[in-house]
This record gives structure tokens, C-alpha cells and sequence, in this order.
């Protein structure tokens, strides 16, 4: 079983950082497609193409979606 991390890139700082998770392979398709192409998704915790990142500084930078990165996870 496995399940689908979203991972975000600050522009400004450059930190990696989670979103939410799909748990299952079709729902991180499908937010990761609807993301892809501007398509507001009625699924909870869809990432966004873009966030707003706190950066440890105090800055406030945007960060940018990266995909959904497979984690399995032990049986
Ligand atoms: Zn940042």
C-alpha cells in the first residue's frame, strides 16, 4: 500500500515542505491534474498550483506545487 505526499517549493527560500496526502493512486491523479491545469478541485485537501510559504525568517514567500511523491508503506 502506498501513499501519495503533496510537496511544495518556496520560490524565496527554497525550503521543501508537505501539503496533504491521497490515499489512493487515482485521487493523487486526479489533484495532481486538476492542479496542473487551474481546474479548482472538490476533493479535501487538494493542493493548489501555488501556496503561501512562512519562511523561517519571517518572510512570506510563494511556493510552488511539485507533484505527489509515492511513499509505500510497510505491509
Ligand atoms: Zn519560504
Amino acid at each position: 500500500m502506498a501513499i501519495y505526499q503533496s510537496i511544495f517549493k518556496c520560490r524565496l527560500c527554497g525550503e521543501l515542505f508537505n501539503g496533504g496526502v491521497a490515499s489512493s493512486e487515482l485521487n493523487a491523479l486526479e489533484t495532481t491534474t486538476d492542479a496542473c491545469f487551474g481546474i479548482k478541485s472538490e476533493v479535501f485537501n487538494a493542493p493548489q498550483i501555488k501556496e503561501v510559504h512562512l519562511c523561517v525568517d519571517g518572510s512570506y514567500g510563494v511556493a510552488d506545487f511539485q507533484g505527489r511523491k509515492k511513499i509505500n508503506s510497510p505491509k
